[in-house]
C-alpha cells in the first residue's frame, strides 16, 4: 500500500513535469504563429515560379507553400509551366507571380490580365518585379506600375517600413535587416502607380521600393521585391508578409 501510494506520488510528479514541459512548448509555438485575422475561408492561391539564378524548387515550391498552407490558411498549387496557368487560374483568389522565366503564350497573358480586372488578388514576388517582357510593356505597366533592371550585389540591406497601418504589414516591425538583392525598383510614372508600405535601402543607396502597392483600377497588387534565397524565405517577417500579402489581396 505505501509502495503504491509512492508509486502514486512519483506518477504524479511526472504529470506535473510532463505539463509544464507540454505547455512550454505550446507557448513556445504560439510565439512562431501568424498574426492572421481569423479565416473565412482557405484562399485559393496559385503560385508560379521556375526559370534562372534562384532555387525555386526549395524556396518557392517548398518553403513558401509550407508557409501558406499551414493552419489551412491557403491552398497552393504550384507550377513552373507558365503554359498551365489559364487553366489553373480558374480556381483561385490569388495569382502570386514569381516566375524568372517568360510567360510566351498570349493565352496565357490575357488569363492573367482577365483575373485581375474581376478583382481577383495578385502577388509579385522577387524576379517577377523585374522587367522581364520586351514585348509585353502591359505586365510592367498595369501589374506592377514599374520594375527593377538591376540590383545591389547580394548581401545586407535595411527595410524601412514607411506606412505601419497597411494591412499588409501588420506585425511587421518598423524596421529590419536581411541578406537579398536589393532591387532597384522604379515605378513607371505611366503605369497605375504605387503606394510605398516600405523602403530597401543600404547606408550609401537611396531608398527603393520594397514593399508595395499597386493602385489597380480593380484589384489588389501586392509587390515584394525581397526573397532571393533562404536569407529571407526563412525569416519570420518575410513570412508574416507573405502571409498578410495573400490575405490582402484575395480581400479577406
Ligand atoms: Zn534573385
Amino acid at each position: 500500500m505505501k509502495n503504491h501510494s509512492h508509486f502514486r506520488t512519483l506518477n504524479l510528479s511526472m504529470l506535473i513535469t510532463f505539463l509544464v514541459f507540454a505547455l512550454g512548448i505550446s507557448h513556445s509555438m504560439a510565439g512562431i504563429r501568424y498574426k492572421t485575422p481569423p479565416l473565412k475561408k482557405t484562399i485559393q492561391v496559385l503560385m508560379v515560379g521556375g526559370g534562372a539564378s534562384h532555387d525555386f524548387d526549395r524556396w518557392y515550391k517548398g518553403t513558401d507553400v509550407e508557409i501558406l498552407t499551414r493552419d489551412g490558411f491557403a491552398n497552393v498549387r504550384y507550377t513552373d509551366n507558365t503554359d498551365s496557368i489559364k487553366i489553373y487560374l480558374k480556381e483561385v483568389d490569388v495569382l502570386y507571380l514569381t516566375n524568372n522565366q517568360p510567360i510566351k503564350d498570349v493565352g496565357n497573358r490575357k488569363a492573367i490580365m482577365d483575373f485581375v480586372n474581376s478583382g481577383k488578388g495578385l502577388v509579385l514576388g522577387h524576379a517577377a518585379l523585374w522587367y522581364n517582357w520586351e514585348d509585353w510593356p502591359e505586365y510592367n505597366l498595369l501589374l506592377a506600375s514599374g520594375g527593377s533592371r538591376g540590383h545591389e550585389k547580394y548581401g545586407l540591406f535595411d527595410i524601412y517600413v514607411e506606412n505601419k497601418k497597411h494591412p499588409v504589414m501588420k506585425g511587421v516591425p518598423k524596421k529590419f535587416t536581411l541578406k537579398d538583392e536589393l532591387y532597384y525598383f522604379k515605378v513607371d510614372p505611366a503605369g497605375n502607380g504605387v503606394e510605398v508600405l516600405a523602403l530597401a535601402m543600404t547606408k550609401e543607396s537611396v531608398g527603393f521600393p520594397s514593399i508595395f502597392v499597386v493602385n489597380h483600377p480593380n484589384s489588389r497588387i501586392v509587390g515584394i521585391t525581397l526573397g532571393h534565397d533562404g536569407e529571407s524565405h526563412n525569416l519570420e517577417v518575410y513570412r508574416q508578409l507573405l502571409r498578410n500579402a495573400i490575405s490582402w489581396t484575395a480581400k479577406q
